[in-house]
């Protein structure tokens, strides 16, 4: 018999990808999509066009592996979401994206939920629910929110109402007890809240007309998936309690697998649920912005070759683009720190990128701090991860093992969670 594949799906801010592997975790096909700018009324139908590359992506399979895939799950942006027809799955409205605020609904969920829960944010899913429950005036009776991962696998399964404990942690969802809260279950609009399962959960077959049309096997079937910044993490098959992926782009984004879960929203540092783990992470504005800014990327390749890695920079820096720092230090008047600046290109750049190496070790320092398990090995992602002069650097101000991770696609992520649902 030939091998069976797993398919993973990653619907991210800028366009989707695919990843189509083995059991051993090799690629044997992935591909991407741009998606599509279609208009509804006045506005980008985002539905429309999410839909539109999910088939695109099906297509781009190649079609003599198609009838290996044994399983398929997806990630999408949290807190995107949608209001749908509770009958027909179609949408209600024009999707509420990952990004969008909705300040109007604040008062009214800080007054239900716990203080300083993760739904009391202006831009989270429970935030959009609550607004659109309390503007739109249509009849409610068949209406049902899904994020838009789940909408787009119930396209694949059929099957209305099913999400996941990461998507559904920004609708107040608490993944700890396994259930919504009271205090959620109690309001008018409880009845438009998902059912939910761990991430790669097998929900059921693929619909058979779409298994026919495109060539799947009879028994593939559809698993929940996750988010997309999870989907990254899970990228990177870092399994075990200690391990880390620091991402090292525009910005510095943290996340460790604890064993303890922690949450504090003074910094931002919540943690998601993985199985029997807890997925804890945190964001700092520093990051590879400020680099960009002062260098292109052909300059940090060529400086970067001339900074010796085992010397520490003197330079005390603390690069931001803007006034403001959430994490490790939680301070919205926080002033960018880039001087003096030596006259020495090189020497700017090892200040600056052993600077934003510090802010890294006091972020994992932090997160020890509030409890979670101690970090012993970092793997790396982003722009930053393919500067090995700052994995040297990084190795030596964190102490610890730093490599760059080998995959990074969300997609990937996806894929593997497609496969834990075959197991
Ligand atoms: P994002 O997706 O967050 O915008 P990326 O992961 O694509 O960011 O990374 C882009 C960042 O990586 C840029 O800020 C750029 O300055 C930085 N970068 C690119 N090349 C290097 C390098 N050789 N060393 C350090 N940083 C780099």
């Amino acid at each position: 018999a030939s091998e069976r594949l797993y398919l993973g799906m990653d619907f991210g801010t800028s366009g989707a990808r695919y990843a189509l592997i083995d059991k051993q975790g090799t690629i044997h096909a992935e591909g991407k999509r741009e998606y599509p700018n279609y208009m509804k009324e006045d506005s980008l139908d985002w539905a429309l066009s999410w839909k539109t590359t999910l088939f695109s992506l099906l297509e781009d399979v190649p079609v003599h592996l198609r009838p290996l895939v044994a399983s398929i799950s997806l990630d999408g942006t949290s807190a995107t979401m949608l209001i749908i027809d509770s009958k027909t799955g179609e949408p209600l409205a024009i999707p509420y994206l990952y990004n969008e605020s909705c300040p109007d609904a604040l008062p009214l969920v800080k007054s239900i939920a716990p203080m300083n829960h993760t739904v009391c944010s202006g831009s989270s899913t429970l935030c959009k629910l609550v607004s659109w429950w309390n503007n739109d005036d249509s009849d409610k009776k068949s209406t049902m929110l899904l994020h838009q991962a789940d909408w787009l696998l119930w396209l694949l399964h059929g099957q209305l109402g099913v999400s996941d404990y990461n998507n559904a942690l920004k609708v107040g969802y608490d993944p700890e007890a396994d259930s919504y809260p009271d205090w959620l279950l109690s309001q008018p609009y409880a009845q438009l809240l998902p059912m939910v399962k761990a991430p790669g959960t097998s929900i059921g077959h693929l619909k058979g007309d779409i298994r026919t049309q495109f060539g799947f096997s009879e028994d593939c079937i559809v698993c929940t998936g996750t988010t997309d910044s999870i989907a990254a993490f899970l990228a990177a098959r870092a399994t075990k309690p200690g391990k880390a992926v620091t991402s090292l782009g525009s910005t510095l984004a943290i996340k460790l697998l604890s064993t303890t879960r922690i949450e504090d929203a003074r910094y931002g540092v919540y943690s998601h649920r993985l199985d029997d783990k807890w997925l804890v992470g945190g964001a700092s504005n520093t990051g590879g912005a400020v680099l960009k800014e002062n260098f292109s990327d052909e300059q940090l390749e060529k400086l970067s070759e001339h900074i010796n890695p085992m010397e520490a920079s003197p330079l005390d820096y603390y690069p931001l683009k803007s006034v403001g720092e959430r994490f490790p230090v939680a301070n919205p008047k926080m002033e960018p720190r880039l001087h003096p600046r030596p006259e020495s290109d090189v020497e700017y750049l090892h200040g600056i990128l052993e600077s934003i190496a510090r802010i890294e070790a006091k972020a994992y320092m932090l997160l020890k701090d509030l409890g979670a398990t101690q970090v012993d090995e970092v793997f790396t992602a982003g722009g930053g991860a393919k500067n090995d002069k700052w994995t040297k650097i990084r190795e030596r101000v964190l102490g610890l093992p730093v490599s760059r991770a080998t995959q990074t696609e969300a997609a990937y992520g996806a894929a593997l969670l497609a496969l834990k649902g075959c197991q």
